[in-house]
């Protein structure tokens, strides 16, 4: 094993200051606008791999993050790591099981309280940030505002709920959300939270907070109350590091199970919105994880797709409302930090950049196009044939997938045809199909007309193996604690008063 002694966060687009990890956790964005990522690569070999195997998921998380995070001690990474994972919170003890089905190995990321895989980085990001609080001195309460079109403004709600010093504020566009979603943020409990519905669609409620952001005015007005704004979305590092575990875990688990070889390589096959969950993946490969592939599969919305294949990223297309929202994106951030580790170039990066926020479009060229291919391989699917990739793995594993994990298994099966790649390859799965349940039930051809939400669950309950998840069957008890709703142009004032309180 090599780690680094004192890793340090330097911007993407080369200006600002160096940060240790704590720093760049408070920061979230670099002061230049670019995304922190670490200076040097910790390295690991073949045996600090194979002890996993033996080691509980908190245990390998506390690897992988001692790693990274080199300025957090170890009493307070487990710590963390214990907040996070521990204490019933997630409802499978091994926190990212391994289910083999006979055509792919599917790594489950959505045993969490939320039963989607932000789970895994948004229960454990508020400790991480709460713990660099305490660390650098920081005295500021910190303001977390999330925009969302649901999954992550629930996972941010659950992993900052009572967290000392930090405050969440959640906008959730009112006619944005699913019925179970929406569900989900009214009922939150906690004396740190506030969910409010803006009038509007989700751009309404992304645009209004990206506004508050950039007020100098409000900011400055904010911390001479001694309110720091912070935000939770997947830029922030202490976001992406808690997904490198899960590969380094799925790759423990597989040798343990016998289905590979330690040493052998394997490829992951990755449902891709913003490009956090594959960039992970692409960490652990860096650090010696033997991984051949990354496939990174699309919906309708292939700006990556298309990017993977010709170099050029252009993000003036069409946008499609598909029924895996949670990957209907066009601009995916996370992409600034590949490139920068594939070119080490941040003038470069802060050009491309440039152009994309001015043009809309940038080209790599074919030496950097060539680089990235070496790694990634890219499809996207449409919504008929994510559904009949439900059926389909239905009919032959009785394994119910949700319309993401659909996308990549579809995917990961054109990448075998195409590639004649005989590695085994393990399907990341990011939502339970609960959580999607309409076009889960859709899929499976179960009539649904005239039920409700819950009666909608026990329907797919009866045809699934696994349970409803705890989290979502509670909700027809819960009461509904945040009702306000707010014009788009009061978005301000609510964050105001909130910071107040
Ligand atoms: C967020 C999300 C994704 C996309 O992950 P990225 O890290 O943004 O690429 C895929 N599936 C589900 C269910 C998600 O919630």
């Amino acid at each position: 094993m090599n780690g680094v002694k004192d890793l340090k966060y330097s911007s993407t687009r080369g200006g600002g200051a160096k940060a240790a990890s704590a720093e760049a956790i408070i920061q979230g964005l670099a002061a230049d606008g670019g995304l922190f990522v670490p200076e040097e690569m910790p390295a690991v070999d073949l045996d600090f791999i194979a002890e996993f195997s033996r080691l509980s998921y908190e245990e390998r998380a506390a690897r992988i993050l001692g790693l990274f995070l080199t300025d957090y001690t170890a009493e307070e990474l487990a710590g963390c790591i214990s907040r996070a994972y521990g204490g019933g919170k997630f409802d499978d003890v091994r926190i990212a099981p391994v289910r083999m089905l006979k055509d792919f190995p599917i790594l489950e990321l959505w045993h969490g309280p939320t039963s989607a895989f932000k789970d895994m980085a948004l229960q454990l990001l508020p400790q991480l940030l709460q713990t660099a609080l305490k660390k650098t001195g920081e005295r500021a309460e910190i303001l977390i505002l999330v925009a969302t079109s649901g999954d992550t403004g629930k996972a941010a709600l659950e992993g900052f709920a009572d967290v000392d010093r930090i405050k969440i504020l959640v906008f959730y566009p009112t006619g944005g959300v699913s019925k179970i979603q929406n569900l989900q943020m009214c009922t939150q409990k906690g004396k740190n939270v506030c969910v409010v519905a803006v009038e509007g669609n989700f751009d309404d409620a992304q645009n209004g907070v990206k506004e508050i952001f950039s007020d100098k005015a409000f900011c400055d007005k904010l911390a001479a109350r001694n309110v720091k704004l912070s935000s939770a979305n997947s830029i922030n590092w202490g976001r992406l590091v808690p997904q490198i575990v899960y590969y380094f875990s799925a790759y423990a688990d597989l040798v343990e199970k016998g289905a590979i070889q330690a040493g052998e390589e394997i490829d992951f096959c990755v449902p891709t919105g913003n490009f956090g969950d594959i960039l992970a993946g692409y960490y652990a490969k860096r650090m010696g994880l033997p991984v051949a592939q990354l496939v990174c599969a699309s919906n309708s919305n292939n700006v990556l797709t298309d990017f993977l294949q010709t170099g050029v990223y252009d993000k003036k297309r069409d946008f499609y409302k598909t029924i895996s929202p949670s990957m209907d994106i066009l601009i995916s951030s996370n992409l600034e930090r590949l490139l920068y580790h594939e070119t080490n170039d941040a003038a470069q990066i802060k050009d491309w950049m440039r152009q994309l926020a001015s043009e809309g479009r940038y080209e790599v060229g074919a030496a950097v196009l060539q680089k990235l291919k070496e790694t990634f391989w890219a499809g996207w699917v449409d919504d008929a044939a994510t559904k009949a990739t439900i059926r389909e793995v239905y009919a032959k594993e009785h394994y119910v997938l949700d319309t993401h994990s659909a996308v990549a298994y579809r995917v990961a099966q054109a990448y075998k045809k195409d590639t004649g790649s005989k590695r085994p390859l393990v399907v990341v799965s990011t939502a339970s199909p609960y959580k999607f349940n309409e076009s889960v039930l859709d899929a499976l051809g179960a009539a649904r007309e005239g039920l409700d939400e819950f009666s909608l669950l026990d329907k797919l309950a009866s045809l699934n193996e696994s349970p409803i998840p705890q989290g979502l069957a509670s909700l027809k008890d819960a009461a509904i604690l945040h009702k306000t709703t707010c014009e788009k142009t009061a978005m301000r004032a609510m964050a105001e008063n909130f910071a107040k309180k």
